[in-house]
């Protein structure tokens, strides 16, 4: 423990004050104003094809696709599903939902048709726009809800039988106006979305601290925070880029992801190429940042690490490349000073949360760098560090619960107000259920996870959703899901299995197929499964999970 009593006290941006007010608009509408004064510079580039889109098509085509949508019927209280796989089409979709007025809900394309239906029955989506490839998944989803649940669909790409979303592009919008001139504030959007502070624009599934995936609304408000941040972070967080020029980012995160979806808007709001991957390979990886000269590598820890282990980055020519961002998951400080030797280029590492919209903290460049700690609090967000039990307010090197406060963070859980109000105490301090302390400059330093989550290679897996899967298994009397740490993926979802007393014989690798079938790949008992008596459990029989996972690190550091 640490016990150096210093003064209790609320941590804030130190930055250059005061920032300029995040405006009360619809985000889309925003967004297609900055994007119109960036012409026809590329603004989006499919890797595999090369195939892209200027900052002048998106403006041209998004308007029109908006209004196609308005016209088939989606309307400002509608939640439209975005499914795919990071795909140039992806930023005009959002966008073209968002200016309807209606919520746009982006999610894993890896989802299975029983997850798929979970979210839908949460967020209310009753139009989806998805891949060509993905087709088959939203009409077996659909299957499993009531009929007439899918009002329409649309494909991004090219699948006879669907409509295309860009063929919404031939809608008759009566634009005599040149659409590169127009002020795009003047679109219906801004009367259909009255108070873009109370509004949801965009729905991120988060299983925030326990339980099952849950829909983060954020208004326009909050993820308009996150472009606003965007120059402070590129300017302090890596080598800035010489003056005039712009980043060409490679997107292999996904965008439906909270770390991917304020990278991807940032770096077109700052006029930025996006070049967008749909999947990390090695091969490919490095292909791409050859070809499109890339400048800006967001990654999740598990790449890095790769990064450095690969003998594949002495091969390319990696010139162009000026910095590494990571984050999303806990990063081993050493494999951050370890990258930056290797590569020779600027590394930062960033914590967020889904319901936060924004980056909260930054560690490395401008801000300075301190070893393991996840650095210092971004512009827009107040924090502090509370007592678990008393919520009493916390001075430096006191370890407890880090809550924050801020212009992003979400208006709450989609349908679910008590796992909001859980979340967001009276006085607007969102409790993010990560433990920690900050130190005597204020650097934030995350020691532990109070609440129930496993980051698999920085995604999430929520262990009472596999619990739930599994207790469906014949045999399974009790279960409980943890993750244990995984050199592969950073944590793996690990199951301890009490077998119903008919069953003492339970078949774990059929355990595994049917858990397999059920749930996305990365929520898979890569952590293995161990069948037990029973489970630790308190008085409140609540299974101790930190019981369980001390248990098999210790186990393993003796093997
Ligand atoms: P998500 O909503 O998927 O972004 O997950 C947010 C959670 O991921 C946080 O509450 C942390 O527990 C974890 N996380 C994100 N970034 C970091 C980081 N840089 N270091 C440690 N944990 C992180």
């Amino acid at each position: 423990g640490r016990r150096r009593v210093g003064s209790p006290r609320i941590l804030k941006w130190e930055g250059e004050v005061p920032l300029p007010p995040v405006p009360n608009t619809n985000f889309a509408s925003f967004v297609l104003n900055v994007l119109a004064q960036h012409g026809d510079k590329v603004a989006l580039v499919d890797a595999a094809t090369s195939k892209y889109h200027t900052f002048g098509d998106v403006c041209r085509m998004v308007p029109r696709v908006s209004s196609g949508l308005s016209a088939a019927g989606v309307s400002p209280q509608d939640a439209v599903l975005l499914l795919t796989s990071n795909h140039i089409d992806y930023p005009l979709a959002l966008l073209a939902t968002v200016l309807t007025g209606a919520v746009c809900v982006p999610v894993s394309p890896a989802l299975q048709p029983e997850e798929l239906a979970h979210v839908v029955g949460v967020s209310g989506c009753r139009w989806v726009v998805v891949h060509e490839a993905l087709v088959g998944v939203v009409k077996a989803t659909f299957n499993l809800l009531p009929p007439g649940s899918l009002k329409k669909m649309w494909v991004l790409g090219d699948r006879p039988g669907t409509p295309s979303l860009t063929d919404l592009v031939r809608t008759d919008l009566n634009v005599t106006a040149d659409p590169m001139t127009t002020n795009f504030t003047l679109t219906p959007a801004e009367e259909v979305t009255s108070d873009p502070r109370r509004k949801p624009a965009v729905m991120l599934f988060s299983s925030g601290t326990t339980g099952l995936p849950k829909g983060v609304k954020l208004s326009h408000t909050n993820i308009l925070t996150a472009i606003f941040q965007a120059k402070y972070i590129r300017s302090i967080s890596s080598t800035p880029v010489s003056a005039g020029e712009v980043d060409v980012t490679l997107l292999v995160l996904p965008a439906y992801h909270s770390f991917g979806h304020t990278i991807l808007f940032n770096d077109l709001t700052l006029g930025g190429c996006v070049v967008m991957m749909p999947k990390f390979t090695p091969e490919k990886y490095f292909d791409a940042i050859e070809t499109f000269k890339v400048t800006f590598s967001p990654l999740v820890p598990h790449i890095a690490k790769f990064l450095m282990e690969t003998p594949l980055m002495d091969k390319y020519d990696l010139s162009s490349l000026r910095a590494f961002a990571i984050g999303s998951a806990p990063l081993h400080n050493s494999t951050l000073v370890a990258l930056k030797q290797k590569s020779g280029k600027n590394a930062t590492q960033g914590y967020g949360l889904t319901e936060t919209a924004a980056t909260v903290t930054v560690n490395g460049g401008a801000v300075g760098f301190q070893f393991d700690s996840v650095g210092k609090l971004m512009p827009y967000f107040e924090g502090k560090v509370v007592d678990v039990d008393t919520g009493k307010l916390l001075g430096e090197e006191q370890e407890g619960e880090l809550c924050l406060r801020g212009p992003s963070v979400m208006l709450g859980y989609a349908n679910d107000p008590k796992s909001t109000a859980a979340a967001i105490d009276g006085d607007g301090w969102f409790h993010t259920g990560d433990i920690g302390y900050f130190d005597d400059q204020n650097f934030i330093f995350l020691t532990d996870r109070l609440k129930d989550l496993i980051k698999v290679k920085g995604f999430q897996v929520s262990p009472d959703e596999l619990e739930r899967v599994i207790r469906e298994f014949e045999g399974v009397e009790d279960v409980a899901v943890v993750g244990v740490p995984n050199d592969r993926y950073g944590e793996a979802p690990r199951a301890w299995v009490v077998p119903a007393q008919q069953h003492p014989h339970l078949d774990v690798k059929k355990l595994q197929d049917y858990v397999a079938k059920k749930v996305a790949p990365i929520k898979q008992l890569t952590g293995g499964v161990e069948l037990v008596n029973a489970l630790p459990k308190n008085a409140m029989g609540k299974v101790i999970k930190k019981h369980l996972r001390n248990a098999y690190v210790n186990l393993k550091a003796k093997l």
